[in-house]
């Protein structure tokens, strides 16, 4: 089994700046990082780490190589990712000194993902695969409906969150998985609280205080606590939860279980400061709370 991933590769460029600029101003800036990020190199990193076979479905441009490389690195299938003229998606993260940030988010290539490719990327896939996407690229409903077609298990992890592209996609999905302040707007978008939902599990975060897994058909609401961590920077806690939760899944764990997964993997995460890079894995997951993931 596999899982197919749609999502967007993004550079996190990090500059550490004495305050952030004020309109017009020139700023001089102390030290500047590059790391890998994206809600869907996240993803995909995180069920790489997992323990899953994941193929990651996106573009980058020709700045994007080390990206390619990273995702390879982390275990990633990196082979059906397309190189498009422009620019790869990046973040432009200023950071102060009290921590406080400005971002500028550039697509780019990642919204320049070729439907006529993804088509025929996905007529390899097997009904017992996976379809997982987020909010970061183009072709996300024309990926769904051929998953959805070709009998795969369609996941959405809804951010960042458009009441009007979960609407599009809500009859296509099998998984929904959002955050609260989501499902607050969710709700208010089509007056649909979670567990009333026409989707057969959706997953509610709801960062320290844990998560609630809603089962339509019973109507059955299920909390999974969030593991008490001393959590130094909660970026990314949420794409390594779906990560898991999603690779649990396609390891065959039942639906608790792969939320239990996820909640641990989560836990170690808001230890650490990164995003892709900072991910934890299996071997992570077992020191800290011991064998058997
Ligand atoms: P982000 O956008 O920052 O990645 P999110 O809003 O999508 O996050 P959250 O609801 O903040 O996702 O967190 C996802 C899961 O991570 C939670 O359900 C919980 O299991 C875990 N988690 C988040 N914050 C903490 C914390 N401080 N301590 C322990 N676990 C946490």
């Amino acid at each position: 089994m596999a899982i197919w991933n749609l999502g967007s590769i993004n550079a996190d460029l990090v500059y550490r700046v004495p305050h952030l600029p004020a309109p017009g101003e020139t700023l001089a800036s102390l030290e500047m990082s590059r790391g890998l990020g994206g809600k869907g190199a996240n993803m995909s990193v995180a069920i790489a780490r997992a323990g899953a076979q994941v193929r990651h479905l996106g573009a980058v441009g020709p700045d994007g190589g080390w990206m390619i490389e990273r995702l390879l690195e982390y275990g990633v299938d990196t082979r059906l990712i397309e190189r498009r003229s422009e620019p790869s998606g990046h973040a432009i993260i200023a950071v102060d000194d009290a921590g406080e940030n400005q971002i500028i988010l550039y697509p780019g290539a990642n919204r320049a993902i070729s439907e006529l490719a993804l088509a025929e990327q996905l007529s390899a896939a097997r009904s017992s695969d996976i379809f997982l996407f987020q909010n970061e690229t183009n072709a996300q409903i024309t990926g769904a409906t051929l998953a959805s077609q070709r009998g795969l298990q369609v996941a959405y992890a809804a951010a960042p969150f458009d009441p009007e592209a979960v609407k599009a996609a809500l009859p296509l999905l099998d998984l929904l998985i959002l955050n609260d302040v989501e499902a607050a707007q969710l709700a208010e978008a089509t007056g649909l609280e979670p567990r009333a939902l026409p989707i057969r599990d959706v997953v509610v975060t709801r960062g320290v205080k844990g998560a609630t897994w809603y089962e339509t058909d019973s109507g059955s609401a299920t909390d999974i606590a969030a593991i008490p961590s001393n959590a130094v920077d909660t970026t990314g806690a949420g794409d390594t939860f779906t990560g898991f939760l999603l690779a649990g899944l396609d390891r065959g764990k039942p639906m608790r279980q792969a939320l239990d997964l996820a909640a641990k993997a989560a836990a170690i995460m808001v230890t650490r400061v990164g995003t892709a890079d900072a991910i934890p894995d299996l071997k992570d997951i077992e020191d800290r709370f011991g064998p058997g993931h």
